[in-house]
């Protein structure tokens, strides 16, 4: 059956694939963005949709729209971008969280938060298994994002306790494919924009850190799916490909891909960057009947695809 379906942040990078997903399985689709990190061109492909719409709006204001569920991903993801402001990018997480399950609440609708595996912070264990409370420094200048995600969570998990809502709390993992923005500071869009350019590879401390890397559509089916349960299904759910690599390897991935000849240049690792991480997805496994399926090597080819083309554009 067809839905009308509320994407905030849904002129961004995963946003944006969502918003084509549910749209090619029939339903409608109202997108709310304030464009600070988001693109029309990301969307434009779907503006002579009937069943797609867009407005521009900030979720730190009150909404107002009839839907029958709500995908609640605004926020800037990037370092580089929620660092930018982050007095709005906590307003963004927690202002905005209060608006849309307000609006949740009226509609009695279910409600899916991106959440994020930030609220681990730098973790002391590993892999991270959704049990674990995380190791996040309040004060730092990564908090506005970690926090803001943290206090999200909580008002998700209120809203459950105190006026029973259909949340759906989803913990993402380092996610990245094509719409990624060039300048957002992402190491996947960094190495790969400097791989193509011919430009020094931009490595952060001695690159012996970890990260694990999802391919945006695997990450868009977990979403589907953890909407698509029922009401006893809260999460929070880890949803990530538990593919492990270094960032000396993801470099050189793209090095290879790319055929490039750039050299690796070494730069100070930013302050709190988490030293580890990579997700337990038992849980996904269990209740979403979902794992990923995109092997970074193929994801990363298409990636690539992409860049090559937006960049000569
Ligand atoms: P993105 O920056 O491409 O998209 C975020 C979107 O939210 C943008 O279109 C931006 O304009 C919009 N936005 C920001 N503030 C807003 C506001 N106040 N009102 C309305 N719109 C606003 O980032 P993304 O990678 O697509 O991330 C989407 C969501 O997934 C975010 O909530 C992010 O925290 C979460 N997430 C992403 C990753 C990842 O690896 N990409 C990992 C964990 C969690
Ligand atoms: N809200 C909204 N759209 C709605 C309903 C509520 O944006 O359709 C906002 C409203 O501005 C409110 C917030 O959601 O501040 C929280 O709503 P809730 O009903 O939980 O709280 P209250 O209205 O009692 O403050
Ligand atoms: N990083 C890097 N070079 C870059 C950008 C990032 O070495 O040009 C490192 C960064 O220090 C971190 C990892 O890559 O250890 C992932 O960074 P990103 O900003 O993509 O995501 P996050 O730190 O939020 O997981």
């Amino acid at each position: 059956m067809s839905s009308r379906i509320l994407i905030t942040g849904g002129a961004g990078f995963i946003g944006s694939h969502l918003s084509e997903r549910l749209l090619a399985e029939g339903n409608e689709v109202i997108c709310v963005d304030n464009f600070f990190t988001g693109a029309r061109a990301n969307i434009e492909h779907l503006f002579g949709n009937p069943r797609f719409e867009v407005l521009r709006h900030d979720v730190t204001f009150p909404l107002y729209v009839e839907v029958d569920q709500i995908y609640n991903l605004a926020c800037p993801a990037s370092p580089v971008h929620y660092q930018h402001d982050p007095v709005q990018t906590t307003k963004t997480s927690v202002v905005g969280a209060i608006n849309m399950l307000g609006l949740a609440k009226r509609l009695r609708v279910p409600i899916l938060q991106a959440s994020t595996s930030e609220v681990y912070g730098d973790p002391a264990v590993h892999p991270q298994t959704e049990e674990y409370w995380g190791n996040v420094n309040p004060i730092g200048p990564r908090s506005c994002y970690d926090e803001g995600k943290r206090a999200a969570e909580t008002l998700f998990f209120d809203y459950r306790r105190q006026h029973d809502l259909d949340i759906k709390v989803i913990r993402i993992f380092n996610t990245y494919g094509p719409r990624m923005h060039p300048n957002d500071g992402r190491v996947v869009s960094n190495f790969i924009v400097q791989a193509l350019r011919g430009e020094p590879i931009t490595m952060y401390g001695d690159g012996s850190q970890t990260r694990s890397f999802c391919y945006v559509d695997d990450l868009v089916d977990g979403m589907v799916r953890l909407m698509g349960t029922g009401h006893d299904v809260t999460g929070p759910i880890n949803v990530g490909n538990p593919g492990e690599f270094t960032m000396l390897e993801l470099a050189q991935a793209v090095l290879e891909i790319t055929g490039s000849r750039s050299s690796i240049e070494y730069r100070p690792l930013p302050q709190d960057d988490p030293r580890q991480r990579q997700p337990d997805i038992t849980r996904a496994r269990r209740e979403l009947g979902w794992e990923p399926t995109v092997a970074l090597a193929s994801g990363l080819q298409s990636t690539v695809d992409y860049f090559r083309h937006a960049l000569a554009a």
